[in-house]
């Protein structure tokens, strides 16, 4: 979101010895010590203009394959790579599962933190375990894939915020090209289309993964040129009796259905209907095409305030118009680098 924010301390962690050194010297300085921050990529963070922590930035470097079959790859990845420039390798290697994930921004250290989706693909459907500092306890471990308690946009280390800092994660990706999900949504006709430029009758997984690139690219602004976190508010879930009576309001409003009579309405499209496209406070203003976006536009001037004031706007209209309460979905982190999920706390 390009918020202006100074820390008190970082420490770059370029391999994972260098974090037993670090810990070990930060419990005994009992007098001195901040509390612990973990950041990789900073895409999904909305950081106070003073961070009186401790930061710990994972950017250990390493693509290593560790098991080869006919019909799979394992291999173990380290925390600092780049998440979108390890899908396109992995593709280009002809070692597919990630190829719906393309171009989400941040770091392979942080995809577990909130089990990355898109594109009807999770995180979790290809990973096989995450090697994780605890810092309470200054300990080691490898965790499984059920250890990591991933939901949707969740898991054990997003629950337990500066808690684990994960410094590897194992993936299993498989070979068999013909196997991939170029069902969901409008990738369907982009992926066909490449395919027929290659000459294929069914997409690869290369095609599915350029046909995300492009349709990523046109619905969302990149966040290194218009500041951005992407989606900034949660689809919230209604009960259905509120869901129809507003379907009787407003015959085009967006909904899934949802377990135990529940609706999830989309919240871009209530933002927009609200008359909030391209609105908010200034600079933080909801992005011309896309709505659920907030965007800032002035770079490291805005702070964490600007965004609680835009935010706080837009919730307040959006509830006013439809008695609708919206949740933001970036982590907000407070100025002792603590984690505050909830909009009802900014
Ligand atoms: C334009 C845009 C589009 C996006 N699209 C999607 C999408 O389609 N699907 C999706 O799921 N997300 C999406 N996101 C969100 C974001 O890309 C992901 O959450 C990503 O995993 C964040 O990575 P990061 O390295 O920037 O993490 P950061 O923002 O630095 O950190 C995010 C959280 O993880 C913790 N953390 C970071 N690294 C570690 C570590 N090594 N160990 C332990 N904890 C850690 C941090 O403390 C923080 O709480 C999008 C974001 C943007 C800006």
């Amino acid at each position: 979101m390009a918020l202006a924010c100074i820390a008190d301390t970082v420490v770059t962690l370029t391999d994972e010895a260098q974090l037993d050194t670090f810990m070990a010297n930060y419990v005994e300085d009992v007098e001195h010590r901040q509390p612990l921050f973990v950041l990789s990529g900073g895409s999904n963070v909305l950081l106070p203009a003073q961070l009186n922590a401790t930061v710990l930035q994972p950017q250990m470097r390493g693509i290593n394959v560790t098991a080869q079959t006919d019909s799979y790859v394992d291999i173990e990845v380290m925390a600092g790579e780049n998440w979108h420039d390890l899908v396109m390798h992995t593709v280009a290697q002809g070692w597919y599962g990630l190829e719906n994930l393309a171009l989400i921004p941040g770091l392979t250290g942080a995809a577990p933190v909130q089990n990355i989706g898109a594109y009807g693909v999770q995180l979790e459907d290809s990973l096989q375990y995450v090697r994780a500092y605890h810092l309470p306890t200054q300990t080691w471990h490898q965790l499984t894939a059920a250890d990591c308690e991933f939901g949707y946009r969740d898991s054990l280390f997003k629950r337990h915020p500066n808690t684990w800092l994960i410094s590897r994660v194992g993936f299993r990706l498989h070979t068999d090209a013909t196997k991939v999900l170029a069902s969901y949504g409008d990738v369907q006709t982009v992926a066909q289309s490449y395919a027929k430029q290659q000459g294929r009758k069914q997409p690869a997984p290369a095609d599915v993964m350029h046909a995300i690139i492009d349709i990523r690219q046109q619905k969302l602004p990149d966040p290194k040129q218009l500041p951005n976190c992407g989606s900034f508010f949660q689809n919230p879930i209604i009960p259905q009796a509120q869901f129809t009576a507003l379907q009787a309001r407003y015959p085009a409003i967006v909904g899934y259905a949802m377990p135990e009579a529940k609706m999830k309405v989309a919240a871009g499209w209530l933002i927009e209907q609200a008359s909030l496209k391209g609105g908010g406070i200034a600079p933080i203003i909801t992005h011309q095409q896309q709505a659920l976006v907030l965007t800032n536009h002035a770079p490291y001037q805005a702070t964490q305030d600007d965004v609680a004031a835009a935010q706080r706007y837009i919730a307040d209209v959006v509830y006013q118009n439809f008695t609708i309460q919206l949740s933001r979905e970036p982590v907000w982190v407070n100025a002792d680098g603590s984690i505050g999920y909830d909009e009802h706390e900014v």
